[in-house]
């Protein structure tokens, strides 16, 4: 891994052939401090939205030290660099081997569950262990979301009435959590999610350790400009008070989105233009997945090497990717200047989530080129004042 002032300045040294993913450290540092200081609880970073050493190295050092985890490789991934790190296990559907491993040889006490079928065998395998942290997920919309959840996890209001009473009788501590579904676009998400939390809590008679409020926390799109975070933590804290609890819950929650998207771009080269179509070197089965069927769109910016001024007028592409699967296909649209041209590159933004975390081999494709960079990203919900101080965007 290699460091460059900016993405022009790696493109124009390297060069490269292959698709090269770019990294900011800062950026990882803003998000970071902004959820530190502001979400009211403990923050859990969702491994699985980036799972790079130095993503993970960054935060951690930026005060991220708990991380939600769902399968038994990012938890020795995590226990490897960060020992001492708490990990939870937040997957709904384990496998008996992942559990045993997690509990007996990682220390791992925090699991989540849906079904009665997940609680006995986590009681099962740990051998009823009596330190167990357990948290019953939630079946809630995902209405306000662009990527849901919510058919796939989650307990309904009847079951998880039930549900709590058991965990109650069998866990050190109890939590209840929710995921209001990925890049969710309105707070009030939030606190509607709470409010079913409190039906459950009333109807069981059971009150929480911990909420936890899962992930969801957006960032911005050409063509999706979310809310300050703050209000996003605003509608939180005031749905929680509305329960009216006689014992105050600790609160955690666990962002992958808004903590590392700005973190990462992917930068392309052009092979064949066709049109509005622009072949690229990467696509739907490197870092571009979520620009195939779930339709994202990224921010780009041209890089013409050849001194061509680049023209200011900016016209809609779409982008194929390299592969011979005719789902290989980026809709977009992707706004870049209208004389871009074969050999010329581009950078693609906000990649620093769900990006190279879902690259795959298929056909042939494949690059690990990842370089460091620390140049602004192509757009940010984060801003830091002359103090330092955090404070979001389009406040
Ligand atoms: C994916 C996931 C997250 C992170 O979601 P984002 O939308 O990226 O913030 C958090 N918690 C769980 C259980 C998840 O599956």
């Amino acid at each position: 891994m290699a460091k460059f002032q900016c993405v022009d300045e790696l493109v124009k040294a390297l060069q490269p052939i292959d698709p090269v993913y770019c990294l900011r450290k800062n950026s990882l540092k803003i998000a970071a401090e902004t959820f530190k200081n502001n979400f009211p609880g403990d923050v859990l970073y969702a491994v699985k939205c980036n799972p790079s050493e130095m993503v993970l190295r960054t935060l951690i050092k930026n005060g991220i030290n708990n991380f939600d985890a769902a399968s038994i490789e990012e938890i020795k991934l995590i226990k490897k660099i960060s020992p001492e790190s708490k990990v939870y296990f937040m997957h709904t559907v384990k496998k008996t081997n992942s559990i045993h491993d997690a509990y007996f040889n990682y220390g791992i006490k925090a699991f989540s569950l849906d079904s009665k079928e997940e609680l006995e065998k986590i009681l099962k395998v740990t051998k009823n262990a009596k330190d167990l942290e357990l948290f019953l997920r939630i079946q809630t919309s995902n209405e306000h979301s662009e990527i849901d959840l919510s058919q796939k996890f989650g307990a309904n209001i009847n079951e998880s009435i039930h549900l709590a009473k058991l965990i109650k009788l069998k866990a050190k501590k109890f939590g209840l959590s929710f995921h209001v579904g990925s890049q969710c676009m309105h707070p009030v998400a939030y606190s509607k999610a709470i409010k079913d939390l409190g039906t459950i809590i009333k109807k069981s008679g059971v009150i929480p350790d911990t909420i936890n409020v899962g992930g969801g926390f957006p960032t911005t799109y050409p063509d999706l400009y979310p809310q300050p975070l703050q209000n996003y933590f605003n509608e939180i804290i005031k749905g929680i008070k509305k329960l009216n609890l006689t014992k105050e819950p600790k609160l955690i929650c666990e962002p992958g989105r808004a903590l590392v998207a700005e973190s990462g771009s992917t930068i392309v080269k052009i092979e064949l233009k066709k049109k509005q179509n622009l072949y690229i070197n990467d696509g739907t089965y490197g870092s571009l997945f979520d620009a195939g069927t779930p339709k994202f769109i990224f921010p780009t910016r041209a890089i013409q090497l050849d001194n061509t001024s680049s023209s200011k007028r900016l016209t809609p592409y779409s982008f194929y990717g390299p592969t011979c699967d005719g789902l290989d296909f980026m809709k977009g649209p992707f706004m870049l200047p209208s004389n871009i041209k074969t050999g010329d590159y581009i950078e693609i933004g906000q990649l620093g989530a769900y990006g190279i975390s879902l690259r795959t081999r298929f056909n042939g494709f494949y690059s690990n080129e990842i370089h460091e960079v620390e140049d602004k990203p192509l757009m940010s919900i984060y801003e830091a004042d002359e103090n330092h101080n955090v404070k979001t965007l389009f406040a």
